[in-house]
């Protein structure tokens, strides 16, 4: 399919990026490699919508991939980083900023009794990685494959044959060294954790999983599942590190922690507490956290951690997300949730909207999706005609079928009316689409 012509300025910004930049793009799954077809250049965003260098309007069901959960250009949130600009973009040196933010996370998230601020969720998970090490003295890391943490070399690791497998690379330029220590287990098998735990008693550092797993597809942990990981853990010594970088202030003011209630050792958070800014954070049990630089010896560091301009921004977003700013972003989703399944339903296509609190996504199959194998037993091939249906019409959907769709506080009446009215033809198209 030839999709090239239908954004004739992105494509020429698109031609010119990939000259000079590899594929064109700062991040993989900006290149539409899985779709086909122009990636849009964005020129501005406003509430739920985003136009594009040649003019056209989107609404948005991206959300810059969760961080903008109160909308683009939120006017509060630009008044606080056009005051925070104006006084300066980075000092190198503490500021009032990021302890109000630090204070936020920790008032809001009751596990987490000391943070660290950092730059992206990949350093955020890297050092709480490289903390559960220090503060343990064992080498050994549990991940679950389709759960992404960033691209920390460690965890770019999938599984060998077999189960219990030790990770084997997953890109050229990581080593076997690298992941040798990363032990990958099926999501949402417990037995498989215990039988690891039982195969190397005393040498696993920490189990980190995605709170409510968004990087398969939305995939929710079953029931006890993560409750499991943290008994397993704390009876081995282990630490539980549970990835917030996505359902971190977007699932629950607490974000899954305040869903599930597990307690983690060590959570990492990023996207929304940013405000559309790189700030991100790892944190927990203070005594953990007391093996940090400079307080301990486990060295961690950041030229920009916790800058003036980003803290100002997550601090302006944080502070107006309120119990009722996530039940609009919960009532949002679950309106979209249900005109999406029923255009597929009405168009005779097998689906399975599969949600955690306001994140969702499609799977193209009516089987139970409870990892990471199930999901890629999915038709995607659909996805792709129901994409660029919805692209065509104006509506902005993650470019690929595995990938969380998010909404905000912003996605109002007419933004839904306009979803709702594309989505009968790309449902359609999805139900004619051919693998
Ligand atoms: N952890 C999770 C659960 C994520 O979804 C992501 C990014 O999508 C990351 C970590 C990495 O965050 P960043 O892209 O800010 O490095």
């Amino acid at each position: 399919m030839a999709y090239q012509y239908e954004a004739p300025v992105s494509q020429t910004l698109f031609d010119r990026a990939s000259l000079v930049t590899p594929g064109g793009v700062n991040s993989p799954v900006r290149a539409f490699r899985a779709v086909g077809g122009t990636p849009r250049f964005m020129v501005s965003g406003t509430g739920p919508y985003l136009t594009d260098a040649d003019g056209r309007e989107y609404v948005d069901l991206v959300c810059s991939w969760g961080p903008m959960i109160l909308g683009h250009s939120h006017p509060e949130v630009i008044a606080a980083v056009q005051e925070a600009v104006a006084r300066g973009t980075s000092f190198g040196t503490p500021g009032e900023g990021e302890v109000a933010l630090a204070e936020e996370v920790v008032a809001r998230i009751e596990p987490v009794e000391q943070v660290r601020l950092v730059s992206s969720g990949t350093e955020a998970t890297m050092s709480a990685i490289r903390l559960a090490r220090g503060f343990t003295g064992r080498a050994k890391v549990v991940k679950f494959a389709g759960c992404y943490h960033g691209h920390v070399d460690a965890l770019l690791a999938a599984a060998g044959s077999g189960v219990a497998t030790f990770g084997l690379p997953d890109t050229p330029g990581v080593t076997g060294a690298q992941t040798g220590d990363t032990i990958v287990l099926p999501y949402n098998d417990l037995e498989a954790v215990r039988a690891a735990f039982a195969a190397q008693p005393g040498e696993i550092a920490c189990v980190i999983t995605e709170a409510s797993p968004g990087n398969m597809g939305v995939v929710p942990p079953l029931d006890g599942f993560n409750a499991g990981l943290k008994e397993i853990c704390a009876a081995d010594g282990a630490l539980y590190i549970s990835d917030e970088v996505m359902t971190g202030f977007r699932t629950s003011k607490a974000g899954w922690f305040g869903i599930d209630g597990v307690r983690p050792d060590l959570m990492t958070f990023g996207k929304v507490m940013g405000g559309g800014f790189p700030a991100a954070a790892f944190g927990g049990r203070a005594d953990v956290m007391a093996h940090l630089a400079p307080v301990g010896p486990v060295y961690q560091a950041g030229t920009l951690s916790g800058n003036p301009v980003a803290t100002a921004a997550g601090l302006a977003q944080l502070r107006l997300l309120d119990d009722a700013a996530y039940a609009k972003v919960d009532a949002v989703s679950a309106e979209l949730r249900s005109l999406v399944g029923a255009a597929f339903t009405e168009a005779g296509v097998a689906h399975t909207v599969s949600a955690a609190s306001n994140m969702f996504s499609v799977f193209f199959t009516d089987e139970p999706v409870r990892n990471y194998e199930d999901a890629k037993k999915q038709e995607a091939f659909r996805f792709t005609a129901f994409f660029h249906s919805m692209l065509e019409q104006g509506v902005y959907l993650p470019p690929s079928a595995f990938e969380s769709w998010f909404v905000s506080t912003a996605h109002d009446a007419r933004a839904l009316e306009r979803i709702a009215a594309a989505l009968p033809a790309a449902a359609r198209a999805a139900a004619e689409a051919t693998a």
